[in-house]
């Protein structure tokens, strides 16, 4: 299978303003590859600061028309959009595994995932309330209402090339917004193929643009600069998401930032074995490690520490590593060379600092970008490995005596994204769930990412919530309304 097997009218090798395709004015072009093969798979306009300032101007042009839509006109059109999706859910599935690696059965997943936003936000769309308070004195009243913040930008990552989009473009919508999104260079494909659909589903023209580009630096400058842009939404490193905060500090944007993770992944001695085996590897090793959300240190109980990795060994060992593409494959490519440089020099700093290898350990011969599913023990807190971002296949496994030595060690990190335990203590669940200094919580469950929940981290992890309803009012701004003279 190949770029030929998908829908053409889904290929798109250009960006989208005003409800055009266009190219870079410049003609420049950026090649996109198939990190399972290495082979080229086709390329998209890179474009800069001049198709960025237009796609704010056709965003801005367009948001009055759009926000003065009823809330149940921009619910029907996102829901055609949504039946869209679906309809074309094994396209948009294969586009995905050939420019990102990640096996069919996830990228399937995904696109499921992605488009459970948009349906759900078509419907939260029509609940964004106003209140009435109790007025002050009895010649006033007071109230609420709730509106579009205005022009939105986004910029998203390549690891959830579906999803991490949908996720902000819906809510925004919903809530009466437009938007200027910048997908991830890497995967460039998936981004256009649902800015297709969104057309055929006949959201207006310049309501959603997107911008393709390799100048991520100077495309961001622009969209933080630009006074008209009220909202950034960025999902993506620590370090990008603190350079965009500071930038947008002079036009003093709202901002949703969703960046790095070191989820602890913490199994006590009374766990259920069998489901923090399997939580840990689900949790560890789908998309080959490359989530924020994904267990970064697996923290053991003395007690169950030997049982634990036994068993955690044999089902990482049954992982089949492989092109995304065959029906077998659990584990594909990482995204690029950087990455799986990053990954080899990690396992080898480790195991020189004292980490035993228990399986892996190597790159793997499926190909260039693949990379050996991986368990070390012997892992400390104070080693490399357990204060970066792995975002590769690879457990570090740190041992630990009870509850408060396993507390300090998860809260040991300036992220604060996702955290997981397994017990079967209701005791130990409350209090080990509020001592835990992240924005999520998997408990006994190692997939906790939905819809209707509040996605997102503490500290240096970001701000603001996706999904749920909380993520329609990061779109929305309240207006107070003091009526007197009664
Ligand atoms: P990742 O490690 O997930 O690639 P990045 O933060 O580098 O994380 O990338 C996430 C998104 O941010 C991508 O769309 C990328 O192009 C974009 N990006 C990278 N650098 C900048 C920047 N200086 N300004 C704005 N966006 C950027």
């Amino acid at each position: 299978m190949s770029m030929n097997s998908v829908n053409r009218t889904l290929v798109k090798n250009a960006g989208h303003i005003a409800g055009e395709w266009c190219q870079a004015d410049s003609g420049a072009t950026i090649a996109v590859y198939n990190p399972a093969t290495g082979e080229p798979l086709g390329q998209v306009p890179d474009m800069g600061v001049f198709e960025t300032r237009a796609a704010i101007d056709a965003a801005s042009q367009a948001l009055a028309g759009w926000s003065a839509l009823a809330p149940k006109e921009r619910a029907r059109l996102l829901r055609a959009w949504y039946d869209l999706i679906i309809e074309h859910k094994e396209d948009l599935a294969l586009l995905m595994t050939l420019e990102q690696g990640k096996p069919l059965f996830e990228t399937r997943g995904e696109v499921m995932y992605g488009a459970s936003y948009i349906e759900w936000y078509a419907e939260e769309g029509k609940r964004a309330y106003g209140k009435v308070f109790a007025a002050p004195t009895a010649d006033k009243r007071a109230l609420s209402i709730q509106q579009p913040i205005g022009v939105v930008a986004a910029i998203t990552p390549w690891n959830f090339p579906n999803a991490m989009i949908t996720r902000k473009i819906a809510p925004a919508l919903a809530a009466g917004c437009t938007i200027v999104v910048k997908p991830s260079e890497e995967t460039p494909f998936s981004a256009l193929a649902l800015m297709a659909l969104a057309e055929q589903a006949g959201i207006p023209a310049g309501v959603i643009n997107m911008i393709t580009s390799s100048q991520a630096a100077a495309v961001g400058k622009t969209l933080t600069d630009d006074d008209r842009v009220r909202k950034l939404s960025f999902t993506g490193s620590t370090r990008v998401g603190k350079l965009l905060y500071a930038q947008s500090a002079d036009t003093v944007k709202k901002l949703s930032l969703e960046l790095g993770g070191n989820a602890p992944f913490i199994v006590f001695d009374d766990a259920d074995l069998d489901a923090a085996v399997a939580g840990a590897v689900i949790s560890k090793f789908r998309n080959a490690g490359q989530t924020c959300v994904c267990a970064n240190r697996i923290l053991v109980q003395d007690g169950i520490h030997d049982a634990f990795v036994a068993r955690f060994k044999e089902a990482v060992e049954q992982l089949v590593v492989g092109n995304g593409l065959t029906d077998a494959t659990t584990l594909g490519p990482v995204i690029n060379q950087a990455a799986i440089d990053k990954i080899v020099g990690m396992v080898d700093t480790a195991q020189s600092q004292g980490a035993t290898l228990v399986t892996g350990g190597q790159r793997h011969e499926a190909g260039a970008l693949f990379f050996a599913p991986t368990i070390l023990t012997g892992v400390t807190q104070q080693m490399d490995i357990a204060r970066q971002e792995i975002f590769g296949p690879v457990a570090p496994v740190i041992r630990f005596k009870d509850d408060a030595e396993a507390i300090n060690i998860a809260n040991d990190t300036p992220y604060g994204l996702a955290a997981y335990f397994y017990t079967e203590s209701h005791s130990r669940i409350w209090k080990v769930a509020e001592a835990l200094e992240y924005g999520m919580i998997g408990i006994n469950e190692g997939i906790l990412s939905n819809e209707i929940a509040p996605f997102g981290g503490v500290k240096e992890s970001g701000q603001g919530r996706e999904g749920s309803s909380q993520g329609l009012e990061d779109y929305m701004e309240t207006k107070y309304l003091c009526m007197g003279g009664i």
